[in-house]
């Protein structure tokens, strides 16, 4: 049976403690690895690791990082097959879209923060008071946790800025899919990376991810996960003053105007929904209608998602795959139980289906309200609801009903009602016509329940740098 094992110090090795935790294929439910059980004093040797490598990659020119960042991106597009397998395998994501979306688009953060290493500045201001210049310095040490949904594109959505800006890394992957971040931790070590620079260890959140975010020496923690996750992590972090970027869940209002062109625009809206069975934090799970077309919405909507076809990972037809295990299966479907329990009308889907793995069909309901946990809770799988809407007004109050504050997408031909959209819903990423569009360079990030800060472009570089004003009397 394959092992994943901590990287630490530029080699692969077992947990201290010579503990293995068995990890699953979804699309069959059978185990078919196993993970380094890791607990502290894995932490303790990845930190060590870390902190030796410190003072010479720092030291290093902004070009050498660069260098070494892109080194790891080509050889990681070398292997866009076998790193899109092992993610299909170890999260159920159908093969297409690994191969096609997530692993390419781990190419590009390694790439885009290659380049932001070289072009990333600092201010300076005069004309007050003396001469002052803005230095932006590595902090050192820094933690990166990262969740099982987009499992390689959001560890080096991370470890990338980390390390473009001069910072060394100990990097937890979700337990639940621990095989790409394993293989490029050993890719980074197979192509020369300096030892220690990235490390990777794996565990339970409450074993490892606490560790990493009470160790003193870890002087900033990226998360990414869920509210209450980022809750606890927040709790430990804030006593030790310690930067911390939390980015949480959503539950994201997709709003579909009469005016717009929803007829031509149907498969993005249905992406919106269900990519990735819904198992992205930016999906669309509440659809919002305006009435005059709710009922023909809803009805050519119904028709495309009954289309959907669900299978195997590797089929290459497949468009949803299963969930990621049996603990947020059994979640999901409980969600299920509890929107009928509060008078939800299935309109397809609504139960697992018969056959080996942790597979949902693809599940549409409506005649729930914006109070109902249906649409406040997020569910985090191939489930959407529909509510109509009578004007802007009512389609902002249902949007902005709720304590999450991710993403929207607003679909209209009205470009006043778009920049009003654009500027009163209260998230963080609004599309307009458009979902998952992404300009690495535009800050990423949620409001209220979905967390604090913001990644990408500049204000990851400078979430892992500490700004000092150096002031010189003249
Ligand atoms: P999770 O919070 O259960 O786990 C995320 C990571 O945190 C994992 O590596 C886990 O091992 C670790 N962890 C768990 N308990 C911990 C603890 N006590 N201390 C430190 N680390 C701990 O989330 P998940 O189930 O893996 O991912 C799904 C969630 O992530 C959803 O809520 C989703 O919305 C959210 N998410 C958010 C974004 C975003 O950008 N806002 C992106 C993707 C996913």
């Amino acid at each position: 049976m394959r092992r994943f094992g901590h990287v630490i110090n530029g080699a692969t090795r077992a947990a201290a403690s010579g503990a293995w935790r068995q990890v699953f294929e979804p699309a069959t439910a059978q185990a078919y690895a196993e993970v380094a059980d890791g607990d502290t004093a894995d932490v303790d040797a990845a930190v060590a690791a870390a902190s030796a490598a410190f003072p010479a990659w720092a030291a290093l020119r902004n070009s050498e990082r660069s260098l070494w960042l892109e080194r790891l991106a080509d050889a990681l597009e070398a292997r866009l097959d076998d790193f899109a397998h092992a993610e299909a395998r170890d999260g159920g994501k159908p093969f297409a879209l690994a191969r096609d979306a997530e692993i390419p688009r781990a190419v590009s953060n390694l790439r885009f923060f290659a380049h932001a290493a070289t072009q990333f500045g600092s201010e300076s201001h005069h004309g007050e008071a003396g001469l002052n210049y803005t230095l932006r310095q590595p902090l050192g040490v820094v933690g990166t946790i990262s969740p099982w949904n987009l499992p390689l594109y959001l560890f080096t959505w991370k470890i990338a800025p980390a390390l473009a800006a001069g910072n060394t890394v100990v990097a937890k992957p979700s337990e639940v899919t621990p095989a790409t971040a394993t293989m490029l931790g050993e890719l980074a070590a197979e192509i020369g990376f300096p030892a220690g620079v990235l490390n990777v260890v794996h565990g339970l959140g409450p074993a490892v991810g606490e560790a990493i975010v009470g160790h003193p020496s870890v002087k900033a923690v990226s998360f990414t996960g869920s509210t209450a996750v980022g809750r606890r992590i927040a709790g430990i972090a804030a006593p030790l003053l310690k930067k911390l970027s939390l980015e949480l869940g959503g539950k994201n209002p997709t709003l579909v105007f009469a005016d717009s062109d929803w007829q031509d625009q149907l498969d993005t809206i249905v992406r919106s929904a269900f990519q990735n069975s819904g198992q992205i934090c930016l999906c669309g799970s509440r659809i919002l209608v305006e009435r005059p077309i709710y009922a023909a919405f809803r009805d050519a909507l119904l028709e495309r998602v009954l289309a959907l076809r669900v299978g195997d990972p590797m089929d290459s037809d497949a468009r949803i795959g299963p969930l990621v295990s049996q603990a947020h299966f059994d979640k999901v479907v409980a969600a299920l139980e509890r929107a009928r329990e509060e008078g939800g009308r299935v309109l397809c889907g609504g139960g697992a289906l018969d056959r080996p793995g942790w597979f949902v069909a693809p599940t549409l309901v409506e005649g729930l309200g914006p109070d109902c946990a249906s649409n406040r809770e997020e569910i985090f799988g191939p489930v959407a609801t529909l509510q109509p809407f009578d004007s802007d007004d009512q389609a902002l109050a249902l949007a902005n009903a709720g304590d999450y504050g991710l993403a929207a997408s607003v679909w209209t031909r009205d470009l006043a009602r778009a920049h009003r959209f654009g500027a009163e819903l209260r998230c963080g990423i609004v599309w307009i016509n458009t979902w998952l569009m992404r300009d690495l360079r535009t800050p990423f990030g949620g409001m209220g329940q979905s967390g604090l800060g913001r990644e990408g472009g500049d204000d990851a570089m400078r979430f892992f740098t500490e700004a000092r004003n150096v002031c010189i009397a003249r």
